[in-house]
């Protein structure tokens, strides 16, 4: 047995894996610099983000989503899925003399109806695997 103060396999206890990507930080870090995890509990005191606030923000579909955490869910939704959304519908709305337009207010609602189901990831971590789909 050799005596050393060789930090060991182990971390050192003044730093922390980051949550999503394992890479270490300093105990203190509020972000990762490897990947986007923050620590986000100095502005959500309560450790929840207000699902209220986020299907409010779901007026622009995929802000309510990036709100709760779900970043790259809420960029698909903004960039993408909305704009096929509007596309496909005004498409449509050609062959049905309009009435597929009516379509779109359903896919807002299915938007909002989610990002007020999903798991917040705003405060810390929840211990249980549930996990977005
Ligand atoms: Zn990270």
């Amino acid at each position: 047995m050799e005596y050393t103060d060789a930090p060991s396999t182990q971390a050192p206890a003044n730093t922390m894996p980051c949550p999503l990507c394992g890479h270490s930080l300093p105990k203190d870090a509020v972000e990762c610099d490897h990947c986007d995890w923050t620590r986000a509990e100095r502005e959500t005191a309560e450790g929840k983000a207000s699902d209220a606030f986020a299907v409010l923000l779901s007026i622009i579909p995929g802000l309510g989503h990036i709100y709760k955490g779900h970043k790259l869910i809420g960029m698909l939704l903004m960039f993408v899925a909305t704009p096929m959304a509007v596309g496909l519908a005004l498409l449509a709305a050609t062959a049905t003399a309009g009435f597929a337009v009516l379509l779109l207010p359903l896919y807002w609602l299915g938007v909002m109806f989610h990002v007020y189901g999903i798991e917040d990831r705003v405060g810390p971590p929840n211990k249980d695997e549930g996990e977005e789909y």
